[in-house]
């Protein structure tokens, strides 16, 4: 029911205009994202950078259905990464790609090609990618465009999703020496035949696969506001005497700012997942209908700060 209501208001043009002139609505954007623009963008990189915190960048959008659409976003990706490595934010701030916002539901050659062009330009300023983890029906696929770009471009981080029953199979895959892989609960909503339903699930999981990764030879990335789990990742990292530089924890823009400046404190490398662009509206709605317990997630944000 509420995610019926939450999907028909992003899809109402009405609902939108109310919502972007909302004096709340502004409030809680400028919350969760860095502004419309790449000038914006950088100014709060800087921002975080200083702070001692690592960043990764995330160029609002996604589901193109053109080619010029899924181009544009390759170009605008193309042109952060050039403007980051002038500012001299590299290797601080890496990017986050969405596969869909380059092609992948009409042309995965037309993904891969862009992906492709992306990672390069990455490499040239001295930083990496990192391909953001999508629905269920995308994994396979997200996932050979990952092998193909590692061919070239080792450094390509993946994303694995503690939700999917697959997942921690997929982690024993890409466990592997120079393999990025940042661990996530999901987004998503998923049906049972694929993704565990209950929360207590979905923790057991990711605790199940925070021992795979932590234990193997690649560099995991712990995506996750849960204090239970940051505290067992922490333990894990004493227990397999990983080094800071050695996994990082990550956390979105804007939730529990004082936890990542904790962790910072505590000599741990954490990275903020920073998005930015036009497409606020669009990224905020879908949020909370993918998985309506995120609304408690937005709402918790707002009345929290720690
Ligand atoms: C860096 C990053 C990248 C991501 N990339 C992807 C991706 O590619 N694909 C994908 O599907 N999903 C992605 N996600 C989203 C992720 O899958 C989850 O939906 C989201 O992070 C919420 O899960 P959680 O682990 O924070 O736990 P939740 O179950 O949402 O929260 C667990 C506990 O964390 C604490 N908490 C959470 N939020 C707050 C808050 N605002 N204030 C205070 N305490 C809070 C509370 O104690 C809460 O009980 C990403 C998340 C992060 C952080």
């Amino acid at each position: 029911m509420l995610r019926t209501v939450i999907l028909a208001a992003s899809r109402s043009t009405r609902v939108e205009r109310l919502v972007a002139t909302a004096p709340f609505s502004r409030d809680v954007v400028r919350r969760f994202v860095a502004g419309a623009k790449t000038d914006d963008a950088l100014r709060a990189t800087r921002e975080l950078v200083d702070d001692g915190l690592a960043v990764t960048l995330d160029n609002l959008g996604e589901d193109t259905v053109t080619g010029e659409q899924a181009n544009a976003t390759r170009d605008e990706y193309l042109a952060l990464l050039r403007m980051l490595a002038e500012a001299t934010l590299t290797p601080a701030a890496e990017v986050s790609v969405k596969l869909s916002a380059l092609g992948q539901g009409f042309d995965e050659q037309l993904a891969y090609h862009n992906a492709r062009a992306i990672c390069a330009a990455a490499e040239a300023a001295g930083t990496t990618v990192t391909l953001d983890m999508e629905d269920h029906t995308t994994t396979d696929s997200t996932l050979d465009i990952l092998a193909k770009l590692r061919k070239d471009h080792p450094s390509t981080g993946a994303v694995l999703q503690a939700y999917l029953r697959r997942t921690e199979s997929d982690c024993r895959e890409l466990a592997a020496a120079g393999s990025r892989v940042r661990l996530c609960k999901g987004a998503y909503r998923e049906p049972e035949s694929v993704a565990y339903q209950s929360a207590r699930d979905v923790d057991r999981s990711y605790v199940r696969c925070l021992n795979i990764l932590m234990s193997g030879d690649g560099y995991p990335m712990l995506a996750t506001h849960d204090p239970r789990l940051i505290a067992i990742g922490e333990d894990r990292a004493r227990w397999f005497d990983r080094d800071p530089d050695r996994f990082e924890f990550q956390m979105l823009y804007g939730i529990r700012p004082e936890e990542q400046a904790r962790l910072v404190g505590e000599g741990y490398t954490v990275r903020t997942y920073l998005p930015y662009g036009d497409d606020w509206y669009g990224y905020l709605m879908r949020r909370l209908a993918e998985r309506p317990a995120n609304l408690a997630f937005f709402a918790r944000a707002l009345v929290s700060r720690k």
